[in-house]
């Protein structure tokens, strides 16, 4: 153990000259800088001198040392080279103890043992996969538990800081994180630590900045350890774990551990790490400033750029006052993964590998690579974009690196050039634009192409080109494989005939509403004061976009969602916050479908839910899927069914249909972030649907239209219980990782019987009607079984499917969703009575559960078909008792109609065009 003070280091510049007496004695007081305490290696023990004066330390490569009573007798207690590594590293740390182990895990470990059995750590949510990886150890086999919270703000961690019941033992933190480089005030929480916790030890894991950038024990910290394997060897060949404090009671503790373990440093690593520590402000002096301009030229591009060295980021200010530099790691997003995965492959210069901290410049994408281990659904929930790139910088010419990157975007068509014969010709680095970003005049072209850049099409408000249109679009039911899917299994949706309804009805003072009686909420807008300036234009042709709508990777631009629920959307207190977002969703899509069509048609827009919200059942799938269709129909965009040829169609064109599911994707997405598809397709197209999600590496994405059987009655009952369907995933993420063995064969049965269904319900003919009704009632049973195996049911979903099962009804009955609450779901056989059912709803009923009585695989979205010219439906009493043409029969009382009552009312409204 080494236990030496050091003199505090200082960056203060030079001071003015002095009277020349005392010049050369009070220079040589002044304690050295850092760049110079790190290249000068000092002998621990300055009675023992070298016997031969070696310049660099000596390897002692031997297990035991002789005699009695020395200074060391064997080396995993310890040994003269990793002594003079540890004297040197308590050094530059400015800490009074140092110790080198064999790797930073192994640093953490030890550290870790510091605690007891029922102890209790806060953490941040971003840390390092492999610390994640020891805290769930800790938890199954050590009876730790750990507290994640959102380290960037020191406020969240008071709650538990102050509520005596937690046994807050230890704080651990990172900054910047790694790769989001998001900034933790250590100064700030270990103050509020040591104020409400004074017993409690805060760790910083500082392998990020190295002791060069900061040191946290001068922040008031107390353990700060290091991943050796990074900037302080330098060159990506050891491994090393660095610990460092300045309390003796905790150097104590540590030095018991890794005597007892036996995890010193071996004594050529030792001398290794000692080697490459001296070069370490010199390195990572280049490092940064080389990273400095990329971050900079990458920001420039437009790309969104995580680095605490741009003005733009959000922790820059803690930062700067807890560190002396922005280090030499950052992270950029592309908004599209495949995009990503071009851009590192095409790159030559930077090493595609994961670790940092190497002289040579690195470039990976976390999800793909050093953060693969975490599931893909704990990264979603931690916000972690699958498109993040990663670079670590490292001490090259900047303008090879900067070349060899942009060879790269221009490769993979992330950028393009603009004007390349003139700045070629002089000299000048290439000016480029991003490609999907691009400029206003892409816009003005695709319109031109398109007709629809006349005067009645200008950008401006106008009419809508359909004065009223109705829409509808169904819920879905999993049926099988949820939660699994996550982990690559296929499930098995189909769609409800409970619906969500849109009217989109012209109006005549240029504004835009958005009506959602059943939520008692509505807004206005007036179009001329939207931030259209903030709509980034697809990327052309436009007529693209127009025929088969946004990409599938398109994704909702976070800036103008921001902007919108910050400054254009009312939220007041009280107010349902669902609705809330259902009005950014709407917002969104207008103003983009809006943007391709170049109208900013006048309408309102009344929605309504004819299925239960929040309840598992798709209803957002459908909102987003009426309201898509709405727009593109009033807009123009789509013809009105009926309006071309004379006869009365009774379903839309399939195209119709994908084009709506592709608009509708994107209101996902505003709504859910990052959802599968799975809820709007099935919207859009009805029937039913098997779905893979793609799993880097494993598997692409797949999407099956079942088309093989007539809709199956179905019983839906809502037990009324709230869930959590992002806690329900990562718990069951978290099971696969730490019981792999009971997890991994329940995915593999679910997979079974997603496989039967799938072909069950797609061989049409190959099986009777009675046949595929019997085998999904058994596939049920099955599978509502391993979801309770994987621990997602709830006692509601159980009581539900007792009281089903019971006589005389008998049926099979499963837990939809994500479980913990919301619905179940019963296979209705056909022989199965009207009355026997009425009889089970109502026992339902009587325990407090609400049911529908439905049917899966039907109808996908629809539209009502206007009646035709001259016909006597086409005159309709208007509210105010007049007559309005071509709109919808009984107006008012769709928006005032009890919600079960609106399927019925909407069949009675006229003739439906169904997907
Ligand atoms: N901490 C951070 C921030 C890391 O990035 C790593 C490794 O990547 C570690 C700790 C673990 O270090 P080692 O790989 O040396 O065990």
């Amino acid at each position: 153990m080494t236990g030496m003070s050091t003199p505090r280091s200082t960056s203060d510049p030079l001071s003015p000259a002095s009277p020349a007496s005392l010049t050369s004695s009070l220079l040589r007081a002044r304690p050295y800088r850092f760049a110079t305490l790190a290249a000068t290696v000092d002998n621990p023990d300055p009675g023992h001198k070298d016997q031969y004066g070696s310049s660099s330390v000596p390897i002692y490569q031997t297990a035991t040392f002789k005699g009695m009573g020395g200074q060391y007798d064997y080396s995993r207690s310890g040994n003269p080279t990793r002594s003079h590594l540890e004297h040197h590293i308590a050094k530059i740390s400015n800490a009074r103890h140092a110790f080198a182990v064999t790797s930073g895990m192994g640093a953490l470990d030890v550290i870790f043992r510091l605690l007891k059995p029922g102890d209790e750590i806060i953490a941040g949510n971003d840390l390092y996969g492999g610390s994640n990886r020891l805290i769930g150890y800790l938890k199954e086999h050590g009876g730790i538990t750990t507290h994640h919270v959102d380290t960037t703000d020191p406020e969240t961690l008071l709650p538990l800081l102050k509520d005596e019941s937690h046994k807050i033992a230890m704080v651990l933190l990172e900054s910047p994180t790694n790769p989001l480089l998001q900034i933790a005030d250590l100064e700030e929480i270990a103050r509020l630590t040591k104020r409400y916790r004074p017993e409690a030890i805060v760790v910083v894991d500082n392998t990020m900045m190295s002791p060069y950038l900061c040191r946290p024990l001068e922040l008031g910290c107390d353990i700060v350890y290091d991943s050796g394997t990074k900037y302080l060897s330098g060159h990506h060949d050891l491994m090393a774990g660095l610990i460092c404090c300045d309390r003796d009671e905790i150097a104590k503790g540590i030095a018991f551990t890794i005597n007892s373990i036996g995890n010193g440093l071996s004594p050529f690593d030792s001398f290794l790490l000692l080697r490459g520590v001296k070069t370490l402000s010199l390195r990572i002096d280049k490092q940064q400033a080389n990273t400095i301009l990329i971050a900079q030229y990458l920001d420039r591009l437009g790309f969104k750029v995580n680095y605490p060295g741009l003005a733009s980021h959000r922790g820059k200010a803690v930062h700067d006052r807890i560190a002396s530099g922005p280090g030499a790691v950052l992270s950029f997003e592309t908004g599209d993964v495949a995009l990503s995965e071009r851009i590192v492959a095409s790159t030559r210069l930077w090493g595609i590998s994961v670790s940092f901290g190497c002289i040579n410049s690195l470039i990976s994408m976390p999800c793909l690579m050093s953060h693969a281990s975490i599931d893909p659904a704990v990264r979603a929930a931690r916000n972690l974009p699958e498109d993040l790139i990663r670079l670590c910088v490292g001490i090259e010419d900047p303008a090879d690196l900067i070349d060899d990157l942009e060879a790269a975007l221009l490769e993979a068509g992330a950028v393009r050039t603009v004007d390349e014969a003139s700045t070629a010709a002089r000299g000048e680095r290439l000016n480029l634009e991003r490609i999907g970003v691009g400029r206003a005049d892409d816009l003005s072209k695709g319109l031109a192409g398109l007709g629809l850049d006349g005067t009645e099409s200008a950008p401006g408000v106008c009419r809508p080109k359909v004065e009223t249109i109705m829409t509808s679009a169904p819920g879905k039911v999993i049926l099988f494989g949820e939660h699994a899917v996550v982990h690559g299994v296929t499930a098995i949706a189909g769609a409800i005939d409970l619906r969500c309804y849109c009217l989109a009805e012209a109006r005549a003072d240029g504004l835009i509403s958005l009506v959602l009686p059943d939520m008692a909420y509505s807004q206005t807008w007036d179009p001329a004061n939207l931030p259209w300036d903030k709509v980034a234009p697809f990327p052309p042709p436009l007529s693209a976009v127009l025929k088969s709508g946004p990409k599938g990777d398109v994704v909702p631009d976070q800036e103008l969602l921001t902007l919108l629920a910050n400054q254009y959307i009312s939220h007041e207190a009280g107010q349902n916050l669902k609705a809330v977002q259902s009005a950014q969703a709407f917002l969104y899509l207008y103003m983009h479908v809006a943007s391709v069509t170049g109208l900013r048609p006048s309408q309102t827009n009344t929605i309504r839910a004819g299925l239960p919200v929040s309840a598992g059942l798709g209803s957002s799938a459908a909102f987003s899927v009426s309201v898509a269709s709405a727009l593109l129909y009033s807009h123009g965009v789509l013809p009105v069914p009926g309006q071309q040829s004379p006869a009365t169609p009774h379903s839309v064109e399939s195209e119709h249909a994908h084009l709506v599911n592709s608009w509708a994707f994107v209101a996902e997405k505003v709504l859910h972030g990052n959802p599968s598809g799975v809820d709007n397709t099935v919207s859009s197209l009805g029937g039913a649907i098997a779905y893979r999600r793609a799993i880097s590496g494993r598997q692409e994405q797949s999407l099956k239209i079942l088309k093989g059987f007539d809709e199956v009655p179905f019983l839906i009952t809502d037990t009324k219980v709230p869930r959590d369907t992002k806690t329900l995933v990562a718990g069951v993420a978290r099971r696969k990782l730490e019981e792999p063995d009971t997890i991994i064969p329940l995915l593999d049965s679910i997979q079974r019987i997603s496989d039967q269904a799938e072909q069950v319900l797609s061989a049409a003919g190959a099986h009777s009607r009675s046949e595929q009704v019997a085998t999904l009632a058994r596939l049920v049973e099955q599978n509502h079984s391993h979801l309770v195996s994987l621990g997602v049911s709830h006692p509601a979903l159980e009581t539900v499917r007792n009281k089903t099962r019971d006589q005389p009804w008998g049926l099979a009955t499963k837990l939809t969703g994500a479980g913990g609450g919301g619905c179940a779901v019963s296979v209705v056989p056909d022989g199965f009575s009207n009355d026997s059912l009425l009889s089970l709803r109502s026992a339902l009923a009587d325990i407090g559960f609400e049911t529908y009585s439905t049917s899966v695989g039907g109808r996908g979205y629809g539209v009502l078909v206007p009646p035709a010219a001259g016909s006597a439906d086409e005159q309709v009493e208007s509210a105010e008792g007049g007559v309005e043409a071509n709109a919808i029969p009984g107006r008012k009382r769709f928006e005032e109609a009890p919600a079960e009552d609106l399927a019925r009312w909407a069949e009675s409204a006229g003739v439906w065009a169904c997907a």
